[in-house]
């Protein structure tokens, strides 16, 4: 397996939500004109559009669709909204199938007023709950641990260990990883799980952006790569090494990129993602 080139953007795909200001037509115009290859789609994105439609005016565009973005929220003390999240994971993977996702990434939830071990519990039900339907559209499931600041409402799967575990435990081809530095970068045993997950063939996404110091706010201050304490050319060295070769898929949420203009944060996202092939990151 050869990993991809990034010395061009053959390698570079763009979550929609990084540039939100964007409707879907226009983000695909604008990063195939600038050269970009992939593109991941946020939900929010297809609403109100053919979805199947918009799929080909992706591919129009001479770019990949990477992923969908994004399934999960399980886990849930009242088994009602537990049953509803299982019924939008199902529609979520109809419209991957319908515009041609490969992949959904799984925010998979958690609920504080009950323990992380009941919300993971919660997790592994709901993915096997969805996991058939997934199967049979042949549209894969990434588990995405989550930074544990989030294990408040985010997801109760915090660690690469933790997503190894429970994608391991389904043994099937369609569960797998997705592997967001922003998430995992400080943990100690970052390498040994990333290794891990590719002997089993299981890691599907490698998402990319940076930790800002200070980080002004921990949902909407992510930065580019480069500018920050994240090592994100050893990890993708990491993730390489385990045999990826899918796309750098830069997912930044910022309240401050997102008032600028949006061309200009396109240019800087594309100098961030060359720079990175050079040594001195
Ligand atoms: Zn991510």
């Amino acid at each position: 397996m050869t990993n991809k080139d990034h010395t061009d953007l053959s390698g570079l795909c763009i979550h929609t939500v990084t540039t939100r200001p964007w409707d879907i037509e226009e983000a695909a115009k604008r990063y195939s004109a600038a050269g970009v290859k992939g593109i991941s789609v946020w939900r929010d994105v297809l609403e109100g559009r053919d979805i199947r439609q918009t799929g080909e005016m992706i591919r129009d565009h001479d770019l990949s669709v990477v992923s969908l973005c994004r399934g999960g929220f399980f886990a849930s003390k009242d088994h009602n909204k537990r049953s509803v999240a299982i019924e939008d994971n199902k529609r979520a993977i109809e419209e991957a199938a319908l515009l041609g996702a490969p992949l959904i990434v799984l925010v998979c939830g958690t609920d504080p007023t009950q323990s992380l071990d009941d919300s993971r519990k919660q997790i592994r039900d709901g993915i096997a709950a969805i996991l058939p339907e997934a199967t049979a559209a042949a549209v894969k499931l990434a588990i995405e641990p989550l930074h544990p600041m989030y294990a408040d409402t985010r997801s109760a799967i915090n660690t690469m260990l933790q997503a190894n575990d429970m994608a391991e435990g389904f043994n099937s081809p369609f569960v797998g990883v997705a592997v967001d530095v922003y998430h995992v970068w400080w943990d100690p045993f970052l390498k040994k799980e990333i290794e891990r997950c590719g002997e089993k063939q299981n890691l599907f996404a490698f998402h990319i952006c940076d930790w800002k110091i200070p980080t002004a706010d921990l949902l909407l201050d992510r930065g580019l790569m480069g500018e920050g304490c994240i090592p994100v050319k050893q990890i993708r060295s990491w993730v390489e090494a385990a045999g990826f070769n899918g796309f750098n898929e830069v997912e930044i949420f910022s309240g401050s990129y997102w008032k600028e203009d949006q061309a200009d944060f396109l240019r800087k996202i594309i100098t961030a993602y060359k720079d990175l092939s050079n040594e001195r990151i």
